[in-house]
């Protein structure tokens, strides 16, 4: 019996004699499906292969970024941050290792694990074991667990305090249960928004964008950004770290702004003439 792994998303599935015929995750337009075919492996193939490594990175006061490398399935990177009474892991990686366990027990372990999305639950109930950590994720979302846990508490509404520091808050687009974290203490209280890819760091670092599709290239309604960012204005936040480590250090929140009007103008075809 294994837990298999699909190596396009990352995702891992609930104990299996075989692997699954597909992977629920890919096969939607959201991700999409290796063009040279479905693969598989578990946790324990990776362990033993012995070629990735978890860097841990110390971002500012209270926050460390976590990526795998060489870069697995999606790539992205997960966050965790020291609340006031308890450190929460914001999104999360495939590869877990007992050199990654003993890094993070030394800051303290893991209390809770919340989820942007579903392109992140990877392993995300391998770490909740390992660090006996509870998982967040928003309920509209319930349909794209492919590994079912105890551990797991689907959260309703449209936001949820995690910790005195810590509030996780559903703007939906991406994902209709998508979400993103909102970290009061950061950047010096000047507050720090934790986006995953619900909303993503352009180039340049002065723009930002949201995406229904990233992969396959599909936009959001004008309507969805509008609102999307009416309930980001509720918010206080001056710094913003994306699932690619991209950071816009400085005045994220009127960055966020000034994206999502120019996001619209571009749908409306006020933006340009081409
Ligand atoms: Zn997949
Ligand atoms: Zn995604």
């Amino acid at each position: 019996m294994n837990n298999y792994i699909c190596t396009t998303c990352g995702v891992q599935y609930e104990t299996a004699e075989q692997a699954p015929d597909h992977c629920r995750i890919c096969s939607e337009v959201r991700q999409y499906v290796n063009p040279n075919g479905q693969n598989w492996l578990t946790l324990e193939d990776m362990l033993e292969q012995g070629n990735y490594v978890n860097v841990i990175h110390p971002e500012e006061s209270g926050l460390h970024s976590i990526h795998t490398t060489p870069d697995f399935a999606i790539g992205q990177t997960a966050y965790l941050i020291e609340g006031k009474t308890s450190n929460v892991l914001w999104d999360c990686v495939t590869y877990l290792d007992p050199a990654t366990i003993a890094e993070i027990q030394d800051f303290g372990g893991i209390n809770a694990i919340a989820l942007s999305h579903p392109h992140y639950y990877s392993t995300q109930v391998e770490w909740a074991e390992a660090f006996g950590a509870k998982i967040y994720i928003h309920e509209d979302d319930k349909e794209w667990v492919t590994r079912p846990s105890e551990r797991i508490e689907f959260w309703s509404g449209e936001s949820i305090e995690l910790d005195g520091d810590i509030t996780l808050h559903r703007i939906g687009g991406h994902f209709k249960g998508a979400a993103v974290l909102e970290w009061h203490g950061g950047n010096n209280s000047q507050g720090v928004l934790l986006t995953g890819d619900i909303v993503r760091v352009a180039a340049d670092r002065d723009w930002l964008t949201f995406m229904y599709s990233y992969p396959n290239f599909i936009p959001l309604p004008a309507s969805t950004v509008s609102r999307m960012a009416d309930q980001l204005q509720e918010m206080k936040f001056d710094r913003i770290y994306d699932a690619f480590h991209r950071i816009i250090d400085a005045e994220a929140a009127e960055k966020a702004q000034k994206s999502a009007k120019r996001y619209v103008a571009a749908l409306s075809g006020e933006l340009f003439e081409t």
